[in-house]
């Protein structure tokens, strides 16, 4: 597996604004998310761990999914393991200016790591950089589904995707059963979500909601759709005292950023909304290939 990603960021950024054709890949099946995000990246309980241990838990946000059938939590009916809500944990997106793809600065929502400048991850290499991130494309390449990088080849052209042979170390692959607990959560109170749920869909979850799908994910036991109550609440506490660089600048962007696919100003805003506030720099792209 070989992709050249310098100038592109296409699975970190909401790139549908500026689409030709907007993908609705993660959209088909039977189970719809609530959320309207897109590149959801889905942490394992091991991310979630160190995410929470580094103080960043305010850069997560869950992703339920409304199904046929499960359980229903202010009037949705939400998908559910064993009668309990079952999620997927990620990362937040914050409306910046980014310029994927040789395009002009547009606001676009973009991962709560990503550089705007740089089009680089911040946490890149680090014990919180999430093991989805790592690994991509390599679980599509697996499963031989098409790949972020081939979405951005047809849509602006050039090469991303140089070698597509499925990469040997497949330590962040887990699929089916072996997902459960490690990176398909469960909710373990229905009743706990009461208004949450409402939130989500209007994609107005606060902080404190965020946290409690921060703390289940953390109280996971692999294999099984147990959650432990103990850890549990000692996680809710730490994930609701979170107060991180990454969770202050998505308020500011949210609070600067224009409408996704309008024109945005020249990035430099990017040093003082996430530099200063403590963001880790990025190499650059020199020496990088
Ligand atoms: S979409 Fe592919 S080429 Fe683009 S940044 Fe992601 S992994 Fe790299
Ligand atoms: S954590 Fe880094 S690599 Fe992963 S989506 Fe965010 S910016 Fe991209």
């Amino acid at each position: 597996m070989k992709v050249d990603c310098e100038g592109c960021a296409g699975c970190c950024i909401d790139w549908r604004p500026i689409a030709p054709e907007p993908s609705d890949h993660e959209r088909r099946g039977p189970r719809v998310p609530l959320d309207d995000d897109y590149n959801l990246v889905p942490l394992t309980r091991d991310d979630a761990r160190a995410l929470l241990d580094a103080g960043l838990a305010d850069a997560l946000t869950p992703r339920l999914w409304r199904a046929e059938e499960g359980v229903a939590v202010d009037g949705t009916t939400l998908a559910a393991i064993d009668g309990k809500p079952a999620f997927f944990l990620g990362l937040r997106k914050a409306p910046k200016p980014v310029a994927p793809f040789a395009a002009d600065p547009t606001w676009l929502p973009t991962c709560v790591f990503l550089d705007p400048t740089t089009l680089q991850c911040r946490i890149h290499g680090e014990e919180t950089y999430p093991e989805e991130c790592a690994d991509y494309p390599g679980h599509n390449l697996e499963l031989d589904q098409e790949t972020e990088c081939e979405r951005v080849e047809s849509a602006f052209g050039g090469e991303r995707l140089l070698d597509d042979d499925p990469p040997d170390d497949r330590s962040g692959f887990l699929l089916g059963p072996q997902a459960l607990g490690q990176k398909v959560f469960v909710f373990p109170d229905g009743d706990r979500l009461d208004g949450v749920v409402a939130r989500a869909e209007a994609g107005d979850l606060t902080d404190d909601d965020r946290a409690l799908f921060v703390a289940a994910a953390v109280a996971a036991a692999p294999g099984t759709t147990n959650v432990d109550r103990d850890r549990f609440e000692d996680a809710l506490a730490e994930a609701r005292a979170a107060d991180s660089w990454a969770g202050r600048a998505l308020s500011e962007w949210a609070e600067r950023a224009g409408a996704p696919g309008d024109s945005a100003p020249e990035q430099s805003l990017a040093e003082r909304i996430e530099g200063n506030r403590g963001a880790p720099d990025t190499p650059g792209w020199d020496g990088m290939h």
